[in-house]
């Protein structure tokens, strides 16, 4: 499963199939995990999981920004979606990546662009901030930033990636904040990250237990992993953790009715919702967790029309897309 882990990770990586996707908009299966590149089809997302008691945290795609322009526009859309979460009166907040504010070329402007995100939440009922974490070599980048803003601002938090072994030092230095705790996404070395399944679900199942027991903060515990979502079920009602302490999230487009049933259970749960037309790199990550992920994209996958247009063939090969394509029929099965 490692190859087909790398070579989606190596495709979410690629700014050509990137700026080729976000130009010919979902495809692929995209637009089952992304909720549309419109105001109104965001909310309208947001209103039907609200109305299941679900609350929404909402991730205005894009990472490949190469301009102080590019950062600026993507603040704007971010100012945007809040502005609407308050005018339409729906329970949503923000998950922000430092790398759509410009951090990869100008860390300053990124830091400039994301207190003016909190300063506008700050408006909106405090509203809640995540940034979330990117790849290892941008999680410094990430500390500098949050250092920076978390003493004016109480509503900003970020995420824990338990495959990290910086991961406990890290969970203790941001004891009072809100923390989101996932297992990872992206592909790290072993020099820095725990590398199979078995290390890292004790690692992620660690975390949770040491945060849930000392947090200081809102916890948002961030998996599809039914056997770690019924472990933190039973080990909060051991330790009489009260429900309010913490939240179980999910992907928007999976397992939507184990989610619902959760909430209905009384369990706190946000949803995360991708909006945009930057796709590409988020949907390939998703696919690079799960193999079975391919189920979703097996009608277009297959399509040589949808492969030439996003630019796979010429990028990859041929001889890669009728080995994936054989793949996606496997995992369809
Ligand atoms: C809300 C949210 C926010 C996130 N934010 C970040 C972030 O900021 N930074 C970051 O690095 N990563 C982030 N991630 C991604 C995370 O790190 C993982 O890569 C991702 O969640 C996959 O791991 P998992 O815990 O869901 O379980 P996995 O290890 O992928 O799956 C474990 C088991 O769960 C079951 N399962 C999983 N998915 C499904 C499904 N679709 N259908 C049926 N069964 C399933 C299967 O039994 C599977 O074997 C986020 C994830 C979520 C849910």
């Amino acid at each position: 499963m490692s190859l087909f882990r790398d070579f989606f990770i190596a495709l979410s990586n690629s700014t050509y199939l990137n700026e080729t996707a976000k130009r010919i908009g979902p495809r692929m299966g995209a637009d089952k995990v992304v909720a549309g590149n419109t105001i109104e089809q965001l909310i309208e997302t947001i209103e039907r999981l609200n109305d299941k008691n679900i609350e929404v945290t909402v991730d205005n795609l894009g990472e490949f920004v190469g301009t102080e322009a590019e950062a600026n526009q993507a603040k704007n859309e971010i100012l945007e979606v809040m502005q609407a979460v308050k005018d339409y009166n729906v329970d949503a907040h923000m998950s922000v990546k430092l790398s759509s504010l410009g951090a990869e070329f100008d860390l300053n402007l990124a830091y400039e662009n994301l207190r003016e995100i909190l300063l506008k939440a700050d408006e909106f009922d405090k509203m809640h901030i995540n940034i979330d974490t990117e790849k290892y070599q941008s999680l410094q980048q990430i500390i500098e930033v949050l250092d920076k803003l978390k003493g004016e601002f109480k509503n900003v938090g970020t995420v824990i990636q338990a495959y990290l072994y910086d991961a406990d030092d890290l969970l203790d230095k941001y004891s009072d904040l809100r923390l989101r705790l996932v297992k990872g996404a992206y592909k790290e070395e072993a020099n820095i990250a725990y590398q199979t399944k078995e290390e890292i679900d004790e690692n992620y199942i660690r975390l949770i237990e040491k945060r849930l027991l000392n947090a200081r903060n809102f916890t948002s515990i961030a998996t599809h992993d039914d056997r770690i979502i019924n472990h933190v079920k039973q080990f909060a009602k051991d330790h009489h953790i009260d429900k309010d302490n913490f939240e179980f999230q999910m992907l928007y487009g999976f397992r939507s009715e184990l989610a619902e049933q959760i909430a209905r259970e009384g369990y706190h749960f946000t949803i995360y919702v991708p909006y945009g037309n930057d796709w590409f790199a988020y949907f390939m990550r998703r696919l690079a967790e799960r193999p079975q992920n391919l189920a979703l994209a097996y009608q277009e996958f297959v399509s040589t029309e949808t492969l030439k247009k996003v630019g796979l063939a010429s990028a990859v090969g041929i001889g890669s897309l009728t080995i994936l394509s054989g793949a996606v029929k496997l995992f369809r099965k």
